[in-house]
């Protein structure tokens, strides 16, 4: 089975990830020692810049290998785009990292409680960026369109997913298997993509 390394702890990701390949006959694998490594600040302004700086860090420490790292997140109609690039930090106080999956929906659902069903239009964007010895190979792009609820629906997932209401199917993104998700989310979307430029055997041509 081909393995392809994945640049996160985030056991939401992983999962996405694995049920995304999982059709495809790719193991993923959690890039080795990334404990260790100091933590990349993801200060970019946007996802693929975040992607890149993560995939390029990461790269960098496991020589010749190629990596795969993410940034993702949700942007709100009614919030401008916010939260965007700082989804995983949405309820955090001033100068702290992440705060809690819990925390980030409370304060969603509190800045939405107002604003009426028509405008609580939502989108998840997921840029993978792949990496080989801290050079970035190439990025790949997904969304995925849909409205956020006023309470959370659903026990799968991670993050926002609870509050994400996917209409074409009638459930949130917590209400469907990681395999589900995979072929309806930001990053299934995306990392089809890269599944598509890896097989063209680009990998290759572009690492030389
Ligand atoms: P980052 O990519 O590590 O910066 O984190 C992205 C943040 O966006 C996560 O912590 C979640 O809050 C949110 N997010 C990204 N993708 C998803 C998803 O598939 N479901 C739910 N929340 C997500």
């Amino acid at each position: 089975m081909r393995r392809v390394l994945i640049a996160t702890s985030n056991p939401g990701k992983l999962r996405d990830f694995a049920a995304a390949a999982s059709t495809h006959g790719i193991e993923i694998v959690p890039a080795p020692g990334l404990d260790e490594l100091p933590e990349v600040v993801e200060d970019g302004a946007t996802f693929e810049a975040n992607a890149r700086k993560k995939a390029e860090h990461y790269s960098r420490h496991i020589p010749g290998e190629m990596v795969l790292a993410d940034d993702s997140g949700l942007a709100v109609d009614a919030l401008g785009g916010a939260p965007g690039v700082r989804s995983a930090r949405y309820a955090a106080e001033h100068g702290q990292s992440n705060s809690s999956d819990l925390a980030n929906n409370s304060r969603m659902l509190r800045e939405m409680e107002k604003v009426d069903d028509s405008r609580r239009g939502a989108r998840f964007a997921c840029v993978i960026a792949a990496a080989r010895d801290g050079h970035t190979l190439a990025t790949f792009h997904g969304e995925a369109q849909g409205q956020l609820l006023r309470a959370p629906r659903g026990r799968g997932g991670f993050g926002y997913d609870p509050l994400f209401y996917f209409p074409s199917l009638g459930k949130t993104f917590a209400e469907l298997t990681p395999e589900e998700k995979a072929m309806v989310s930001h990053r299934g979307a995306a990392f089809g993509k890269f599944l598509a430029w890896y097989d063209s055997g680009s990998r290759q041509e572009r690492a030389t």
